[in-house]
């Protein structure tokens, strides 16, 4: 049974040390197989990455328990997440703050995103089709902001869209032309009265942030909803 299998995996995230026991609910009520593609349904509870349609990839569950636990979220914060993909990290924020924001490049990614969303309910994300690197100013100032794609470097403007004492956290570093097979480095950012700070958290392997829209979907930047 799905449910029986999250519970499993939420257990087996316990163990490898995360902590935050909403983050572990979260991965035990979002089910997992219902953002994978057909062929890996049976294997949607393993904690490894799966690839998704786009030439991309669904996170590991580790890592996207992980990252939402570094995110140190509030039921009142709203985040800005950069890279929905299958919408799984999305659909894990969805219960532990009060409003996701999700931006994807790739329009049919996007779609199948909001289809799920729509399918289990969960009405706090909102979507947008566009370009991640520019963040989403409309809603901006963010209380956190977490890219899901990896970049070389946090772009300032990103930055500016964080709230004081507000957290990004961002996969940094490699070779994000190529980025199989280079890992980066999942890195916690807190903006201060000082500036910023800057911390290494954990070795990861993000598939690069690419700027602007693929070719066959140049349109300007479309809020979209679920
Ligand atoms: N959070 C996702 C991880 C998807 S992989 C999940 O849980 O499944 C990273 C995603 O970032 C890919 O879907 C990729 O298309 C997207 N991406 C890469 N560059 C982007 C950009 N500039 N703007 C928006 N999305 C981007």
């Amino acid at each position: 049974m799905t449910g029986a299998r999250a519970i499993e995996l939420a257990m087996t995230l316990r163990k490898q040390g995360i902590a935050d026991t909403r983050v572990l609910s979260a991965i035990e009520t979002i089910p997992r197989e219902v953002f994978v593609d057909r062929p890996f349904e049976t294997s949607a509870y393993e904690n490894s990455a799966l690839p998704i349609a786009c030439g991309q990839t669904i996170s590991q569950p580790y890592v996207v328990a992980f990252a939402s636990q570094a995110l140190e979220l509030d039921p009142k914060h709203r985040v800005l997440e950069l890279g929905t993909g299958s919408g799984y990290q999305a659909a894990i924020l969805s219960p532990l703050c009060r409003m996701v924001y999700t931006v994807e490049r790739h329009k049919p990614l996007l779609v199948q995103a909001e289809e799920r969303f729509k399918t289990l309910q969960l009405r706090n994300i909102v979507t947008r089709h566009g370009d991640g690197l520019k963040g989403w100013p409309e809603a901006a100032p963010f209380d956190r902001i977490l890219l899901s794609a990896a970049v070389s470097e946090v772009p300032q403007n990103l930055i500016d869209q964080l709230k004081p004492a507000g957290i990004l956290i961002a996969p940094v570093g490699g070779d994000v032309q190529s980025a199989r097979g280079v890992s980066q480095s999942l890195t916690k950012i807190v903006k201060s009265e000082h500036g910023i700070e800057r911390e290494n958290l954990l070795p990861v392997m993000f598939v690069p942030m690419i700027e602007g829209l693929p070719r066959d979907a140049r349109k300007p930047d479309e809020p979209g909803k679920i």
